[in-house]
């Protein structure tokens, strides 16, 4: 993989040579959540709006091409028809193609008419061409428009053929804010300094690669959430009840490197009564489920002190209501943004904590970073390797 770190020639949508009625295949990541046939949160959508208006301007002909996972009712077959609503509210009318044939005969009738025209194909993750990267399958998708544009970062790390099939065959581009997604996460290789890396969550295996890729890098890595069990149970200790990695971890230079801050108290429940705890008293009753209030102090310091700020995963486990902590580091991150400090924010879990702390209490901190990556395996694959497989693709 050529490292985006060390060399960058990828093109981006404004070097396109594009006039009215061209075809645009646009590859957009619109995998949003839906409740009741209705799109619940288009944070997504709306990232890719400055590619749709560049385009919509251009008076082209744009194809989408997309996936969808619906985990919520199992049996009923994802479907994007609900984004056609949210891309008619946002201002681009927007038709939907079952097919890729009907996307196709769209496309070409309207490309005549020389007006801006955006088409929807359903689910590309139908076809199984599509995850297995098939060249006939990546030739007949290739059909829907003469020009690809990427704003699909999320997916960039799946060798799919909307990914990387494609732009193997048409003139490549990358839109807005993938562009975005690569200069802003880029900056983590040669971060200004202090630099906090602040990691939690519980993606063992995703993860632990990252430590090590930063410990170079970054003055200081916290490691958070579920992760740190992994660490105290490596260093012998009692983690209880807790959540721990289930393939077997290699933490060769981790457990006494000075640069890695665990946190030095907890909080724990094991008879139904939440209780702070120093990781060394941890019962084999009890569960650690998020970080204490003095590891929470200790954080702040850090967090104010630097100049650069990485921030992925959740330090408790929110969903069950061990959410404090994890609020409580997105506002010192802010503060820390508008004292000064840069600040790159991402992964679906932090994302939701973020979300979830504005529909109950209304606090918003969406637009308090300097940046807020869409990627979840994307931007830890992105950071851990220097690059993506549909970032190549636009490379070459
Ligand atoms: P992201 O999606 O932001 O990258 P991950 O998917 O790695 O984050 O991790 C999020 C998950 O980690 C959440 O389900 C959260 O509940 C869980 N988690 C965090 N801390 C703990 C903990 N101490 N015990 C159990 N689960 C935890
Ligand atoms: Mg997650």
């Amino acid at each position: 993989m050529k490292k985006i770190e060390t060399e960058n020639r990828m093109k981006n949508i404004n070097e396109a040579p594009i006039s009215a009625g061209a075809r645009i295949l646009l590859r957009a990541d619109f995998n949003v959540p839906i409740q009741n046939g209705k799109v619940v949160d288009d944070f997504r959508i709306r990232k890719t709006q400055e590619t749709l208006d560049y385009l919509k301007e251009k008076n082209t002909i744009v194809t989408v091409v997309s996936h969808i996972e619906n985990s919520t009712s199992s049996g009923i077959k994802p479907t994007l028809k609900p984004v056609v609503q949210i891309l008619n509210e946002l201002g681009y009318p927007c038709e939907f193609s079952e097919t890729i044939e009907a996307a196709r005969e769209l496309s070409l009738k309207k490309s005549k008419e020389k007006k801006f025209a955006l088409i929807l194909l359903e689910n590309i993750r139908n076809y199984h061409g599509e995850t297995k990267n098939d060249p006939d399958f990546a030739k007949e998708l290739a059909t829907l428009g003469n020009i690809y544009i990427n704003d699909a970062f999320s997916v960039s790390h799946r060798a799919h053929a909307s990914i990387v099939g494609v732009p193997a065959l048409l003139p490549h581009f990358a839109g807005f804010q993938l562009a975005r997604e690569v200069d802003n996460l880029s900056r983590a290789f040669n971060p200004l300094h202090p630099f906090l890396f602040i990691l939690g969550g519980a993606k063992f295996d995703t993860k632990l690669p990252l430590v090590k890729k930063f410990l170079d890098k970054a003055d200081t890595i916290f490691i958070g959430g579920a992760l740190a069990n992994d660490f105290f149970k490596a260093k012998g200790l009692e983690v209880g009840q807790s959540t721990v990695s289930t393939s077997s971890i290699d933490f060769d230079g981790l457990l006494s490197n000075e640069k890695i801050m665990l946190p030095n108290d907890l909080i724990v429940d094991g008879t139904g009564e939440q209780k702070i705890s120093s990781p060394l008293d941890v019962l084999p009753t009890e569960k650690i489920l998020d970080a204490g209030p003095e590891t929470l102090e200790e954080l702040r310091g850090k967090i104010n002190s630097a100049k650069f700020i990485l921030w992925n995963g959740p330090l408790g486990n929110y969903e069950n209501g061990y959410k404090e902590p994890t609020h409580e580091v997105a506002r010192m991150i802010a503060t820390a943004t508008k004292n000064g400090a840069e600040s790159m924010i991402g992964g679906g879990d932090t994302l939701a904590a973020i979300t979830e702390l504005k529909s109950t209490t209304g606090e918003s901190l969406e637009n308090s970073f300097t940046f807020v990556s869409t990627g979840g395996g994307a931007m830890l694959d992105f950071l851990a390797k220097g690059s993506l497989p549909g970032i190549d693709a636009l490379n070459s």
